[in-house]
């Protein structure tokens, strides 16, 4: 029988065990999948009936809530206008009025959108115009410098530029190689600038690139934006380009609609992705100075940007982003991310102190506990599995990366919800003894 709305939950997931390969699972052992039929606001229902609470935004992507009715209704009017087109001679109108509404966002170095369709490739690009940007002056450099405990996605540029993370493994020889600095975090900002002019001096860098004041993947670990700013404010003195991967912290994470609106300085490339759309389809930009792209404007065809995806500037994708910016700029949204901020703080500040907790942090509406743990933090922590699983019997999605639970909510979460996530946090300190 062909799998329907009908299908039993056995035979789903035996169908899915039989044909599907899932993300970051390992096949052998994981549990079966959890069959989600629905998703409203803040929650996701499985087939059951049962909801969970999306606190991890599904992969950090969800900021207005699930099946979004507004988002849905633009996406629906564009799909039976156009669906498609090539970009490449080709343009169309959600993809210029994406474009001019994201430059009047960014900070004003920032001009030009080039499209594509996620965070890996948003940032795959960024590096390729970086390194075409000296190619093209006639000064080709290279090396690329990037954080220490970095995560820039999976496609090969990403990561290699992503930190030394036991996920790389069977690809480390494979890497192209990148100079490093320690993370400007608490306590190592002076070191990390003082590699990081050491590496400058050196010469031969194109690029220096970073995830703006939280590093994701890493174990959501932050820094403060004056350490970024004497950072870049280095690059720029040596030449040499900047780039923002924002793939995780734009669209109103940090508090502000992107994390380099708390610097003083602007980096010189941005790569967006997972909430430009509201988390609803496949989109990301890479968004450069006119500087970068005057690099690429020639009689010599060779200098061109050879670079473009199939699916480059989806015009049902830049329908979604235009209603989540539209959403993302009304009132009741900034209010919600103001009091998700609120909210996140409390929370900060009640369980600061607390014995199991080794360190407490936020930034904006993204909070991350990181507890004692026995093991040695890592992803492959055991620990971790046993949390995901308690906080999933407790209705909640929670993902621990190793010792660090993070909680990172669509804004439009309920202060019942939030209230029922801290809860589930405690109670998991306790259940564990921790
Ligand atoms: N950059 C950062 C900072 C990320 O957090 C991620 C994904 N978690 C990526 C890039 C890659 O994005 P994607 O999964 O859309 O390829």
């Amino acid at each position: 029988m062909k799998v329907s709305a009908e299908t039993s939950q056995s035979e789903l997931l035996e169908k899915d065990r039989r044909f599907v390969w899932h993300p970051y699972t390992q096949m052998l052992s994981a549990p079966p999948p959890l069959p989600i039929v629905r998703g409203t606001g803040a929650l996701l229902v499985d087939d059951q009936g049962n909801t969970y609470i999306d606190a991890v935004s599904s992969w950090w992507v969800n900021i207005h809530g699930h099946s979004h009715p507004y988002i849905a209704k633009k996406i629906a009017q564009q799909a039976t206008t156009l669906e498609h087109v090539i970009f490449a001679g080709f343009t169309h109108p959600p993809a210029v009025a994406l474009a001019e509404r994201l430059i009047d966002h960014l900070p004003d170095p920032l001009s030009k959108v080039f499209y594509s369709d996620n965070g890996s490739t948003a940032v795959e690009i960024a590096i390729k115009m970086a390194i075409q940007y000296y190619h093209n002056r006639d000064q080709p450099k290279k090396k690329l410098i990037a954080l220490d405990q970095a995560f820039h996605g999976e496609t090969f540029g990403a990561m290699s530029a992503s930190g030394d993370l036991s996920l790389n493994n069977a690809f480390k020889n494979q890497l192209f190689e990148v100079a490093r600095i320690p993370a400007p975090l608490k306590g190592k900002e002076a070191e990390s600038e003082k590699v990081l002019e050491q590496l400058l001096q050196e010469g031969d860098a194109y690029a220096f690139i970073f995830e703006p004041l939280i590093m994701g993947a890493g174990g959501m670990l932050m820094y403060e934006p004056a350490i970024l700013d004497k950072l870049i404010r280095l690059c720029q003195k040596h030449g040499v380009l900047t780039i923002a991967d924002e793939v995780m912290t734009g669209f109103g994470r940090t508090g502000q609609l992107f994390a380099i609106q708390h610097l003083a300085t602007c980096p010189d490339l941005i790569c967006l992705a997972k909430g430009l759309t509201g988390g609803v389809l496949p989109l990301a930009v890479t968004c450069c100075t006119d500087k970068i792209y005057e690099a690429f404007l020639s009689e010599d065809k060779g200098k061109t940007f050879f670079h473009g995806h199939s699916f480059t500037a989806n015009p049902l994708g830049c329908a979604a982003a235009l209603a989540s910016l539209d959403l993302l700029e009304g009132a009741e949204c900034q209010e919600n991310i103001s009091r998700v901020v609120r909210r996140q703080r409390a929370f900060r500040e009640k369980m600061e102190g607390h014995a199991a907790v080794k360190d407490i942090r936020q930034t904006g509406t993204i909070l991350a506990l990181e507890f004692n743990s026995p093991e040695k933090t890592s992803y492959f922590n055991q620990l971790r599995d046993q949390l995901y699983q308690f906080f999933l019997d407790r209705r909640i999605l929670l993902r621990p990366l190793g010792n660090v639970i993070y909680f990172m909510p669509p804004y439009c979460i309920s202060d019942k919800e939030m209230t029922e996530v801290y809860q589930a946090i405690e109670d998991a300190l306790v259940h564990f003894n921790l």
